[in-house]
């Protein structure tokens, strides 16, 4: 190293170096550019336009389902699924707390009771048995969340929720393409919803989609996104809705990135492994595809042995310029929900410990060894 090269290291020093790796970033290097100007060439820039439909009827396709409509987050997608399903005040939907706080919050906002279960400690999924434990006769539908790309145990979960007479609302913005036992994720449920965020598997930058096999609840997700417009009589607004629209510039982006979905899934698939062969022989354990999952590892997540080992490990990567992410701290442990004062054993310990590596789809294999480089010296130092 040169001198000014050292002094430019020290200064460096003193502040986290700009991040060499972030978690996340978006691959927009396919059809992305020429479909968004097309709308632009075309002034179609709005609500309305080709993409639009082009991009619903190829998704489900994709996931294998009769209906899809396009909304502008995954968010709104949760809360429309409510909405269709008739879910208001006093009634209970199952949640699991290990999950982001948009699986839960649409809940409340359809003034609905959220009932928190624990994950098993293997897959990291909502626990079954919790699940079955936490019913009651209030409770109406469990929101199933595949978190991280895996899926969760779909033939336990349909069967209780056929026995206690449930709706299945089915989270899978972090499941693009994820399946039990070959059949994909969203086709199970009642309502699937996906969310196309910047950091999601495909991306339109914000945006969501919601899917379902049933004509009458896919009229009803239609309608309550679109200001609750009957089909009867234009302008003519018969139920409470929203404006939740997705614009055909989003659905331009969103139509190219689902023509490279299975490219993206099979890379992160890559990614993961390499990850984990890299790892090994170190202290962590890893969110790994259980049998007859097919994972797609949204974000490889991997666990320390203690909670405060993984936020010096997540420092030390920081000043290394490898940006991390915590798990998703319990949302029972959230001050919105902290009345609920519930325990929920395993959530608890997996989020304190985990952490997300880098996953996006342009890293290569020099990459990950990159990073696993800094934190194999991590643990050597330690
Ligand atoms: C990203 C995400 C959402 C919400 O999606 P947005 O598009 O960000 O509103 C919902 N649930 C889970 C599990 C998510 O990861």
């Amino acid at each position: 190293m040169t001198e000014s090269e050292i002094l430019m290291d020290k200064t460096n020093d003193l502040k986290p170096k700009s991040m060499k790796y972030p978690v996340y970033q978006p691959s927009l290097t396919g059809n992305e550019k020429k479909y968004v100007n097309e709308c632009l060439d075309s002034t179609w820039i709005s609500s309305k336009g080709k993409f639009l439909g082009e991009f619903e009827d190829k998704f489900a396709k994709f996931i294998g389902v009769d209906y899809a409509t396009s909304v502008c987050n995954g968010t709104v997608a949760v809360h429309l699924a409510l909405l269709a399903l008739g879910i208001c005040e006093g009634d209970e939907v199952i949640v699991p707390t290990f999950t982001y706080i948009a699986s839960a919050n649409p809940v409340l906002v359809v003034n609905a009771k959220p009932v928190f279960v624990d994950s098993l400690e293997d897959t990291w999924q909502m626990n079954p048995k919790d699940i079955e434990a936490k019913i009651t006769d209030k409770t109406k539908a469990i929101i199933v969340v595949h978190l991280y790309g895996h899926p969760c145990d779909m033939d336990e979960i349909m069967k209780i929720a056929k026995k206690h007479d449930l709706y299945v609302i089915e989270d899978c913005a972090e499941a693009i393409g994820t399946k039990y036992k070959g059949q994909t994720v969203g086709s199970f449920g009642d309502i699937g919803c996906f969310s196309f965020f910047g950091n999601k598997t495909i991306t339109c930058g914000e945006g969501g989609m919601v899917v379902t096999n049933d004509a009458t609840l896919a009229d009803r997700l239609r309608r309550y996104k679109n200001q609750g417009n009957a089909k009867y009589r234009e302008y003519w607004n018969d139920i409470l809705g929203f404006n939740y629209r997705m614009t055909n510039i989003q659905a331009a982006i969103g139509l190219a990135q689902l023509e490279q979905v299975e490219t993206f899934i099979s890379k992160k698939r890559q990614i993961a492994q390499w990850y984990m062969e890299e790892l090994k022989d170190l202290p962590l354990e890893f969110n790994k595809e259980g049998k007859d999952m097919f994972h797609t590892y949204w974000m490889v997540s991997c666990l320390v042995k203690k909670a405060n080992l993984r936020d010096t490990l997540r420092e030390y990567l920081k000043i290394n310029g490898i940006e991390t992410r915590p798990t998703f701290y319990p949302i029972h442990t959230m001050p919105v929900y902290v009345h609920e004062f519930s325990k929920h054993k395993v959530a608890e310990n997996i989020a304190l410990r985990g952490m997300n590596l880098p996953s996006y789809p342009a890293l290569e294999h020099d990459d990950v060894k990159e990073i696993c480089s800094v934190i194999r010296k991590f643990f050597e130092e330690k």
